[in-house]
């Protein structure tokens, strides 16, 4: 058992401050309080603790390709998404299980270092360098779910289905890492992800489709009803492309959304990753049916994808969470941000994160955040941090010179919109400190093997 001091504690509805936290040996919170009666010596962090972030989106072999699409070439009108798929897939079909493992440690402690304590694995790298099952099936998962545990995040793997190479095409080449070619292939896939998720206690299972395009209609139809996996996050991308939008009218007879609401019963399991094209009708029937949306404003931003429509979405009551997908950013503040500032200016407004019921941007942004990023985990509780769940917190520096003259009341804001990663302390997760001043815990080690890969991957 142990305690930590913070200078304060950010609950639902309250600062707590002073505020110590007794933490468990398993990592649980045994109690919060604003005094600490017991003798033992307590660990104090003068700092601001909030709720670990969540990213809900990721797809970690990227991070390998970071920043690397950015040589256009000179003369050609259109480099846009489809053109970086292509770099991608180059990079998909070189990485091997233990060059996974260490590519998503190195992102991982970069995650936690940014203060993100959970990461949803969009996961569809799954078979060997010919395309063949692995003898055990889950062989790439598992290097994800070695990877959280080396670095201390949390994650919930996603394995994801994907069939096809396009709406009523067969898979390319390129994309023979990734194919289940039945709904039986894609289940014993998940079967065996979910007892790869047993070896860390940081990990559970989600499932997913990776977009309408990708798998046949009557399969994410059948394995939206499936009753043995009705209880897990069910994930898929969605509308991030018009090009996406045509040919799922032309092929489909309905935009990609008006589909899902017209053959998928939704409810606040379902994930839809972008959901960046919209007609009104779909985002008044996206918002009614409490499906979340998932943000990704960093990478959508860099591949030109379109802005979502954040205003009229929240207004009619929709949750949203955010993720940092290729990881060309993984600062939460900046996803943030960037989704904010977005919509301001489209809209020439500033109140773009507010409800009914908050109108301070940062502890609205936050909660938001928090409560819909969890449940892409699997995760419904809404308090903050609750006796007896695992202390995961991001702590901000109470003496970083911005913060240390502010009121509580600004904190959240000041935070948001004003710092940057110098001013965050350290990350907690599952009770332990990963990183501490910017720097994880493990950082020598993670970084050497993520060096040794990327060298031997010869990419950059
Ligand atoms: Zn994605």
């Amino acid at each position: 058992m142990k305690t930590y001091q913070f200078k304060a504690i950010l609950q639902e509805n309250e600062w707590i401050s002073p505020a110590f936290v007794t933490v468990s040996k398993k990592g649980k919170i045994k109690s919060i309080s604003n005094q600490y009666k017991g003798n033992k010596a307590i660990i104090n962090i003068n700092g601001y603790a909030l709720p670990g972030f969540q990213n809900a989106h990721s797809h970690a072999f990227q991070y390998a390709m970071a920043g690397l699409a950015e040589n256009h070439r000179v003369g050609v009108k259109a480099d846009d998404f489809w053109s970086w798929r292509e770099e991608m897939y180059g990079l998909a079909l070189k990485i091997s299980p233990k060059q996974l493992e260490n590519i998503a440690t190195m992102l991982y402690a970069e995650m936690l270092r940014h203060g993100f304590t959970h990461v949803a694995e969009f996961h569809y790298l799954h078979h060997d360098l010919n395309g063949e099952k692995y003898p055990k099936l889950a062989t790439m998962g598992k290097s994800l779910i070695k990877a959280a545990k080396r670095s201390g995040i949390n994650i919930t793997l996603v394995p994801i289905f994907y069939q096809k190479g396009g709406f009523g095409t067969a898979p390319s080449i390129k994309q023979k890492r990734f194919i289940s070619s039945s709904i039986e292939d894609y289940l014993a896939l998940l079967e065996a992800s979910k007892k790869a998720c047993k070896s860390y206690i940081g990990a559970n299972i989600g499932i997913g489709v990776h977009s309408l395009r990708a798998v046949n209609s009557e399969d994410i139809i059948s394995l939206a009803k499936n009753e043995s996996t009705k209880d897990l996050p069910f994930h898929i991308h969605i509308s991030e492309q018009q090009k996406e939008v045509d040919d799922s009218i032309e092929f489909l007879g309905a935009r990609p959304v008006e589909w899902i609401l017209k053959n998928v019963a939704l409810n606040n399991r379902f994930h839809l990753v972008h959901a960046t094209h919209l007609n009104k009708t779909e985002v008044e029937g996206l918002a009614t049916s409490k499906a979340n949306v998932v943000l990704c404003p960093s990478t959508e931003g860099n591949l030109g994808d379109g802005i979502f429509p954040l205003q009229d979405f929240q207004n009619l009551g929709g949750s949203w969470s955010i993720g940092t997908d290729s990881h060309i950013g993984i600062n939460p503040l900046e996803e943030l941000r960037i989704l904010d500032y977005g919509q301001r200016l489209t809209s020439h407004r500033r109140n773009i994160f507010n409800s009914k019921l908050e109108g301070n941007s940062g502890n609205f942004a936050f909660k938001m955040n928090l409560e819909a990023g969890r449940r892409a985990m699997g995760n419904y509780k809404i308090d903050f941090f609750e006796i007896g769940t695992k202390f995961n917190a991001v702590i901000y520096d109470a003496d970083y010179p911005l913060l240390a003259e502010t009121s509580l009341n600004n904190i959240t804001n000041t935070i948001l919109y004003a710092c940057d990663s110098v001013a965050q302390l350290a990350t907690i997760s599952n009770g332990e400190m990963q990183v501490y001043r910017g720097v994880h815990k493990k950082k020598k080690k993670i970084t050497t093997s993520f060096r040794q890969s990327l060298n031997e991957l010869n990419n950059r």
